[in-house]
């Protein structure tokens, strides 16, 4: 049998992408398939979130500062448009590709499906690694990738947002060179912008806060108490970074971190009051004084009650589910968990907040942003915390409790929530013609 794809696995298959079990896409439609015995009638729509709606692939050229001219490959995906405009992230990374952009858009349809917000999903991404340009380079790389991506974005068609590598100043220049190219300021076409160019307050910690919200519920129900409880993350970035920080305040032991730089650990927990400057001044948190620096594989068997995985997808592979030690699992990445790990997992009895339930405070603080751009009315942040806690809450609770009536993972109860009001909304527009 070929590594690459296994026509017996998945079920569906596009021509232009060759997804494997445990490549992004390819985990996407197993997750898929395991939804549909739960989608009754609603199954017969299901072929649809088996494929994008919309993907364009664009060319990304610039002049570097030496004088050379390069290439970029950027793409922007619409997965599916049935419950309002595409929504979602773009990352620049140098393992970018068309699959992985897929993916992460369809995690897009389902997370805010998941949250209820009115809005489809979609992705973006540059395969480069934004290190390696100079600050005029990324400027011009941002705003060639969003003049090419202008036609099929816009603030009530598709509107993007900060992911891994992307900040509020590359929302700016995007937001900038739509609003050239339209010929009107239009802060509503991305998120994640800065303050004073209608970004909102909350935004740049909402994800990581999400991931805190819906691990606090989770640790209730289980009766794991969060003081004292030992807490992994992997990526320190604005989600980790962010989520640690409050598990911290809640009396939390942050014990090990690891991220692109290197691996910490200490026993007695992490000085965030230390740490999170210390990342924020040079990049990352290996090299960090207070604390032990450990072997990036050993970080999957440090002691922990609870851990979170805020980087990459399919980092917990099979053989790393089955060392984890950790009861609790809240995905702050987009896909980290690989279908067969998931399944030793749920055998283990380590209970996984999935990716499309627990990072999904960050485009519903987007969601907010949007909302106060349209009526040029600005939230304070205590409101918007608020009703972020609210909507992850209430949207937790009613996943669990789809869980608890089939008997199903987080994961798939997510789905099955989330699909229905995807295929409920397909179904009521109709195929056209
Ligand atoms: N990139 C974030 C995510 O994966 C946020 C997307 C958004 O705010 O639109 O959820």
């Amino acid at each position: 049998m070929s590594a690459k794809t296994d026509p017996t696995q998945l079920s569906s298959f596009l021509s232009y992408v060759t997804p494997s079990p445990t490549s992004p896409w390819g985990t996407y439609l197993s997750q898929v398939d395991r939804v549909i015995p739960y989608l009754g009638h609603l199954g017969k729509w299901a072929e649809t979130l088996k494929r994008p709606k919309r993907a364009l692939i664009v060319d990304v050229p610039i002049e570097m500062d030496d004088g050379s001219v390069r290439h970029f490959e950027g793409f922007r995906v619409q997965h599916n448009l049935s419950r309002g405009p595409g929504k979602g992230g773009v990352r620049y990374h140098p393992d970018v590709t068309l699959e992985e952009v897929m993916a992460l858009s369809a995690w897009m349809t389902v997370k805010c499906a998941a949250v209820n917000l009115p809005y489809g999903g979609a992705k973006g991404g540059i395969r480069v690694d934004p290190k390696q340009l100079s600050q005029k380079e990324l400027e011009k790389m941002t705003r060639r990738y969003t003049s090419e991506i202008g036609i099929i974005i816009g603030p009530q068609r598709d509107i993007p947002a900060p992911d891994v590598n992307t900040n509020g100043q590359i929302m700016a220049w995007m937001m900038d060179t739509y609003s050239q190219n339209t010929g009107a300021t239009a802060t509503g076409v991305v998120t994640g912008k800065p303050i004073h160019l209608g970004g909102s307050l909350g935004r740049v910690k909402a994800t990581g806060r999400g991931v805190f919200v819906t691990g606090r519920e989770a640790a209730r129900r289980l009766g794991l108490a969060l003081d004292g409880a030992r807490v992994a993350v992997q990526g320190f970035g604005n989600v980790g970074g962010s989520a640690a920080e409050l598990f911290a305040q809640a009396g939390a032991k942050i014990v090990a971190a690891q991220d692109h730089t290197g691996t910490i650990y200490n026993d007695k927990g992490l000085d965030l009051a230390e740490l999170v400057p210390y990342v924020k001044q040079v990049g990352g948190v290996g090299g960090f004084k207070g604390a032990e620096a450990m072997d990036g594989e050993s970080f999957w068997d440090v002691n922990a009650d609870i851990l979170i995985p805020a980087a990459l997808e399919g980092v917990i592979s099979a053989e790393r589910a089955a060392r984890i030690k950790a009861r609790l699992v809240l995905e702050g990445a987009n896909g980290p968990t690989v279908p067969a790990a998931d399944d030793i997992l749920r055998d283990r009895g380590v209970l996984v907040v999935p990716d499309v339930i627990c990072n999904a405070g960050g485009v519903t603080v987007s969601y907010f942003e949007w909302v106060q751009d349209f009526s040029s009315f600005f939230w304070t942040e205590d409101e918007i915390n608020v009703r972020l806690d609210k909507i992850m809450v209430d949207a937790l609770r009613r996943i669990w409790d789809t869980a608890d009536l089939h008997k199903i993972t987080l994961r798939t109860a997510t789905f099955a929530v989330a699909c229905e009001r995807i295929l409920t909304a397909r179904e009521e527009r109709g195929l056209y013609p």
